[in-house]
């Protein structure tokens, strides 16, 4: 049956917050905000004839892990990158369209008024 009601998706601040929230609720390890989940950082060094050199150092955040436990004084903005974002929404409105036999990229104007916490994870 076709779903007849709308759909808003969280915006990306909004995103942020519900994942960093059910992190915490969860007791999840968030990307690390320091690497950005690589698990290292680059660094220059400067050799002894004064060339630098670019060397990758385990991150002393997470130790390598890409993960940390999130605390409340993070920003949760930093738990997701922009493209990953958008990608979830795109995904979140395939799994939609998919569910209610509604073609919601077809009429993206439906997408307006059923707020959809943090995403799906189904
Ligand atoms: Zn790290």
């Amino acid at each position: 049956m076709e779903y007849k009601g709308n759909i808003t998706l969280p915006t990306y601040t909004e995103y942020c917050d519900g994942l960093f929230n059910e992190a915490i609720k969860k007791k999840k390890k968030v990307k690390c905000p320091a690497c950005n989940g690589d698990g290292f950082v680059a660094e220059e060094l400067e050799s002894s004839q004064g060339n630098y050199h670019e060397i990758e150092e385990t991150c002393e955040q997470c130790w390598g892990d890409g993960k940390v436990e999130p605390s409340v004084n993070d920003n949760p903005g930093s738990i997701s990158s922009v493209d990953d974002y958008k990608l979830e929404m795109i995904e979140t409105v395939r799994k939609l369209s998919s569910w209610t036999r509604t073609d919601f990229f077809l009429n993206v104007a439906k997408c307006k008024t059923l707020f959809i916490k943090g995403g799906y994870y189904g």
